[in-house]
């Protein structure tokens, strides 16, 4: 049987802020009922631009081996896709491409990270408000480019500004960030690592998912996991959010191809899930 049941956010020790082996993140994933997972590393970008994050392009190759190898141990017992995190940087969508193409990737996250030094210096406003507003007008732009299959962690930027961010204000522009996306056909993230944030709460909040639903845009469920442990970490109340919303099923990708998977299904799996490590530890913008 296809397995369906899939943590679709993942690292891997090559972007340099991740701890464990990719076989490490299999195991956990094993143990705790999953079918398979997707490793999402931090995309190489060009010209240097925050190199300390991520892979080196020259290192595109190995991670590409690393999930091959990893997907040949674990055949039969943890399904292991290709995918690739990508930080979209207005001006570098050929480059993009040309990275996207370059590997047989599953699955493809676009991510808006606005405390990228390239977005932060290109885009930074003094005011939180603005700087919102600029952050969701980008977040739409990413999904236009055609390149990405779902959007990552859409309001990430609460954990960036946490001071001054104005959830009824934001709530507008994410109504009309959803507007624009929901024309492209892109996914949007669940995003279970702001749980073990300062905000402790997924990523978009609970609040913001009626809105995704109700335009009938499809919601892919991932974990964000930079540590082992933390893979499948918070998915009961991803799940339990995304269900009573009004989610009938969560996609999961295979070759670029989205699968549905119905939400009972998801439900089931997390029926007894004790896996959360909602710590409130204070916002760290990389790693958890
Ligand atoms: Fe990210
Ligand atoms: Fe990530
Ligand atoms: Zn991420
Ligand atoms: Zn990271």
């Amino acid at each position: 049987m296809k397995p369906l049941l899939f943590d679709s956010h993942m690292h891997t020790p090559l972007c340099g802020h991740a701890q464990g082996e990719p076989s490490d993140y299999a195991t956990e994933a094993c143990r705790k009922g999953l079918e398979g997972i997707i490793f999402t590393c931090h995309t190489p970008l060009p010209d240097g631009m925050s190199a300390e994050v991520r892979m080196k392009a020259e290192q595109l190759p190995e991670y590409v081996d690393l999930v091959a190898q990893c997907r040949a141990a674990f055949e039969g017992r943890c399904a292991v896709r290709l995918g690739l995190e990508v930080d979209f940087v207005p001006g570098y969508e050929r480059a993009l491409e040309e990275i996207i193409k370059s590997q047989p990737f599953d699955y493809v996250i676009g991510s808006v990270h606005p405390h990228l030094p390239e977005i932060r210096d290109a885009f930074w406003q003094e005011d939180p408000i603005a700087f919102g507003k600029t952050y969701f007008a980008l977040q739409a732009q990413a999904a236009e480019t055609g390149l990405f299959d779902t959007i990552a962690h859409p309001d990430v930027i609460k954990i960036v500004r946490w001071a001054g961010y104005d959830k009824v204000l934001m709530k507008e522009e994410f109504a009309r960030f959803l507007d624009r996306l929901a024309e492209t056909g892109v996914c949007l993230e669940c995003n279970t690592s702001g749980l073990i944030r300062k905000v402790q709460e997924i990523h978009p909040a609970p609040d913001l998912l009626p809105m995704i639903a109700e335009r009938g845009i499809p919601m892919v469920i991932g974990s964000d996991a930079h540590r082992p442990e933390r893979v499948g970490d918070g998915f009961r109340e991803g799940i339990e959010a995304l269900a009573e919303a009004g989610f009938k099923e969560l996609p999961v990708f295979e070759n670029r191809q989205s699968q549905s998977v119905p939400m009972d299904q998801w439900i089931a799996l997390v029926a007894d899930w004790p896996y959360c490590l909602k710590s409130g530890t204070p916002a760290k913008l990389h790693g958890g």
